[in-house]
């Protein structure tokens, strides 16, 4: 062959004695066929084979195995965000005249999905309390195809009772979600209590390390991965391997990351509700937390994010003391080897949740420093809410 042939074609070398630990990234557009007949053939590889580099790569689906296996269920997709997972569920499942019920708390950019693009296109959205439990099932009506969840609540942690609502929302015929983003498989298995779809932004834990976006859909039977996989095609949504490779490498060390922050999180929740009313502090395991037992009937674990509530008479204090914490970072997104905060302020997003605090509420995402260090940035802050009048209506209808 030719110099320019032999630029394009390479030889192929031996791979005999070679084995690695780590996964190889198989980049690829086209997949090419042994003859003309497979090609002819390819749609019947069906979403299991390959067709497109954009439909899957070796590399991509051992991060989709994977995950299948951690959340026990039958398949899982893979997509460009969290966001992206649960947009793909709401496409699938969802038609015009439909109905998806969103929890009060769950992540604003869900809401806004509802809101500014599917409402516009003749799907409705109703909020529901997410402490509704079985009650979900006075909402629920021939349009209610899709029930969402999210356990614990964005920003505010309230865990939700989703078997009570899978069954409610199963009778009727709905199908059920869950932005388990939180928690992770390792911490709970929502697919084992019934969930139609696990959503995970596997931007936070699995990659872990702030430097990754991308998000998964696994389901508990395989139609329901089919149809994904079809929405998927027609959107042209899929992940680049480079990325998938960097989530394998992530979730080889991300049950240790967990097991650390979940126990340096609840130290320090501890320890702040120690210090402060512990109705400021929000996290499942503390037992005053909404839902916390139910986290203790469904969950083993909790992982490293939580939050505290700044009472009025503090929130002067809070924006120098942000600025001045030497390890923690001020910003959102979580999940990564860096501690963060985020200052966040939920009274826009809620809409039936009762007793809303009003002021700033600080989500703390511990990561992998010194956990000495980072309380040496927490304890002035800590501090300063103690000092301070506690909020009355919260206390009050405790
Ligand atoms: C971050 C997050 C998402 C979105 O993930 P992205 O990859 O940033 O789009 C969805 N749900 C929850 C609970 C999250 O924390």
């Amino acid at each position: 062959m030719r110099d320019q042939t032999l630029c394009v074609h390479r030889p192929a070398v031996s791979q005999e004695g070679f084995a690695s630990l780590a996964i190889p990234t198989y980049r690829a557009s086209t997949i090419v066929f042994p003859d003309a007949r497979s090609y002819a053939e390819r749609k019947q590889r069906g979403p299991d084979g390959y067709s497109y580099g954009l439909h899957g790569t070796p590399t991509t689906r051992t991060l989709e195995a994977a995950l299948t296996e951690l959340q026990q269920g039958v398949r899982t997709a893979l997509v460009p965000s969290g966001q992206a997972a649960i947009a793909v569920v709401m496409l699938t499942v969802l038609m015009p005249g439909d109905t998806v019920l969103v929890p009060d708390t769950a992540y604003p950019p869900a809401t806004g999905l509802c809101e500014n693009f599917l409402k516009p296109r003749g799907i409705n959205y109703r909020v529901y309390d997410p402490l509704i439990g079985g009650g979900i099932a006075d909402l629920m009506d021939p349009t209610v195809k899709l029930v969402w969840t999210e356990s614990p609540g964005s920003t505010t942690m309230e865990v939700q009772d989703i078997p009570a609502i899978v069954a409610a929302a199963h009778r009727r015929g709905a199908l059920v979600g869950c932005d388990n983003t939180w928690a992770t498989p390792v911490y709970f298995k929502p697919l084992v209590h019934g969930v139609d779809f696990v959503a995970e932004a596997l931007t936070k834990y699995v990659g872990g390390h702030s430097d990754l976006l991308m998000g998964a859909i696994s389901v508990r039977e395989l139609p329901l991965h089919r149809r994904l996989k079809d929405t998927m095609r027609m959107l042209g949504i899929g992940v680049s391997p480079d990325d998938a490779s960097l989530a394998l490498r992530g979730l080889e060390t991300m049950g240790v990351r967990l097991a650390h922050v979940a126990r340096v999180a609840a130290a320090f929740a501890e320890r702040m509700a120690d210090l402060v009313p512990p109705q400021l502090v929000l996290h499942p395991a503390l037992p005053h937390c909404p839902g916390h037992a139910l986290w203790k009937r469904d969950f083993s674990g909790a992982s490293g994010v939580f939050s505290l509530l700044v009472p009025p008479d503090a929130e002067a204090a809070i924006p120098d003391l942000l600025t001045a914490a030497k390890v923690f970072s001020i910003g959102a997104s979580w999940g990564g080897t860096h501690s963060l905060i985020a200052p966040m302020n939920v009274v826009a997003d809620r809409r039936v949740s009762r007793n809303v605090h009003q002021g700033t509420i600080l989500r703390i995402s511990i990561g992998l420093e010194d956990p000495e260090d980072l309380w040496a940035d927490l304890a002035p802050i800590v501090a300063a809410i103690a000092a301070a009048k506690p909020p009355a209506a919260r206390l009050a209808a405790l």
